[in-house]
C-alpha cells in the first residue's frame, strides 16, 4: 500500500486525499417532507491505505459509542493517517431522536435490516443507502452497540473468530472478552463480513448513558486497530493482560428468575463468580421470602439485569463459563491490582455509580 497514491473516498461526492468532510447525507424524509440526515465524518489521509468504517446507533439509544465516534473524527487529521476514516456518527438517525432501540414507525429494528433493498420498507431503504453509498467502499468496520434498556454488558466484541480476517481484526482490538459466532444473517456486521469487509461488534455498558472508562478502551481499542492495519504505522497494536474467546453455547447461559419480585445484585466488585457464590437474591414486598440466585459454575458475568424488579422468567445476568487456567489468570491479575480498572468498572455496571463521582 505504501507507494500506491492515495484515492478519493467516494460516495455521492468525493473526499480527495488531505480532506476532512463533515457530512449530512440524506436518508429519508419525516412525515413533514423534512429531510432525514445520518452526520458522517470522513478523514481521508494523505497517504493510501485501508478505509475503515466505524458505525454506532444503529440502535437509536446505545449512546456509548456515539461519544467514541465524536472523539475519533475530532482526534486524527489527515496527517496522521495512511488510509481513510469514515464515521457514521448516528446510524438510526429517527431511533435516535427518539431515544429508542428501533426506527419508531412500525418498530423496525436497522440492524435486522442489511444489505437492504431499494424498494422495501423504511429500515431497509435505510440500510439499502448506508450500505452501498459509505459501507461496501470499506475494507473493515466497527460497529458499536451498548446493551438494551433495562440491562448492562461487560465491555466485550462480537466476532465470527472462524473467519481469519476477522479474527485478525478482534485480536487487534483487544477486548478482554470476545463473544465468537456469526451473528444474525442480517446485521450490519454479518452482512459486511460476508461481503469481504471484516468487521465487528463492540458492546458496551448501557444504553442511555455515557460511561467514560467504557469510552476509553473503546478509543485505545480503534487506536490498536488502526496500527494493526498501519493506517497509523508509528503506533503499536495493545494487547490485553488475558483474553477469553468464549465459544458455544455450552459455555455461557442467562440466568432466569424463577420468582416474581424485588432483585438484589450482590455480586462484585469484579465480574468473576465462583460456582455457589450469590449473585443476586430475588424477596417479596413483605420481607418474608427471599430465593439466593447462585453460580451454578465459575464464570464472568457479562451481561445483568437492571430493572430491579423481575418475573418467573426473567433473564437476571448472561454468566460465561471459564477455565481454570483464565481464572487463575483473572485471579492473578486481581492480586496484582492489573484488575483495578475492571473493578471500577464493575461497581458502575452495577447502577448509577456514573453520577456518583
Ligand atoms: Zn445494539
Amino acid at each position: 500500500m505504501a507507494d500506491t497514491s492515495p484515492e478519493p473516498f467516494r460516495y455521492d461526492a468525493e473526499v480527495d486525499p488531505g480532506e476532512t468532510r463533515h457530512v449530512r447525507y440524506e436518508i429519508g424524509e419525516t412525515y413533514l417532507g423534512d429531510p432525514v440526515e445520518i452526520p458522517i465524518t470522513v478523514v481521508n489521509g494523505e497517504k493510501a491505505g485501508a478505509t475503515v468504517f466505524l458505525t454506532a446507533a444503529l440502535h437509536g439509544d446505545e449512546l456509548n459509542g456515539v461519544k467514541v465516534l465524536q472523539e475519533v473524527a475530532d482526534r486524527y487529521e489527515p496527517s496522521d493517517l495512511h488510509g481513510t476514516l469514515v464515521c457514521l456518527h448516528v446510524v438510526n438517525v429517527p431511533g435516535y431522536l427518539a431515544q429508542q432501540r428501533d426506527i419508531p414507525i412500525y418498530d423496525q429494528d436497522l440492524n435486522r435490516s442489511f444489505p437492504g433493498r431499494e424498494r422495501s420498507n423504511t429500515a431497509e431503504r435505510m440500510a439499502y443507502q448506508i450500505y452501498e453509498r459509505f459501507i461496501s467502499q470499506c475494507d473493515l468496520g466497527l460497529d458499536f452497540h451498548t446493551s438494551t434498556r433495562n440491562r448492562t454488558t461487560m465491555y466485550h466484541s462480537r466476532a465470527d473468530m472462524s473467519n481469519p480476517a476477522v479474527e485478525r481484526l478482534a485480536e487487534a482490538f483487544g477486548a478482554n472478552v470476545i463473544l465468537a459466532g456469526a451473528g444474525e444473517d442480517t446485521s450490519l456486521r454479518s452482512v459486511a463480513t460476508a461481503d469481504g469487509i471484516p468487521t465487528i461488534t463492540i458492546e458496551m455498558g448501557k444504553a442511555h448513558r455515557f460511561q467514560r472508562p467504557l469510552i476509553d478502551k473503546a478509543l485505545e481499542g480503534v487506536e490498536s486497530v488502526l496500527a494493526e492495519y498501519d493506517v497509523l504505522p508509528d503506533e503499536s497494536v495493545t494487547r490485553p493482560g488475558w483474553q477469553k474467546i468464549l465459544g458455544g453455547d455450552q459455555e455461557k447461559r442467562w440466568l432466569r428468575a424463577d420468582t416474581g419480585g424485588l432483585v438484589d445484585m450482590q455480586w462484585g466488585p469484579t465480574p468473576l463468580v465462583h460456582e455457589g457464590e450469590t449473585i443476586c437474591a430475588i424477596s417479596d414486598h413483605f420481607s418474608t421470602e427471599e430465593h439466593v440466585v447462585e453460580a451454578p459454575f465459575t464464570g464472568l458475568l457479562v451481561g445483568v439485569l437492571e430493572n430491579p424488579v423481575a418475573l418467573p422468567g426473567h433473564p437476571l445476568c448472561h454468566l460465561a463459563r471459564i477455565d481454570s487456567e483464565t481464572h487463575e489468570e483473572i485471579e492473578a491479575e486481581i492480586d496484582s491490582g492489573e484488575f483495578d480498572g475492571y473493578r471500577m468498572l464493575g461497581v458502575r455496571w452495577m447502577g448509577d455509580g456514573e453520577e456518583a463521582e
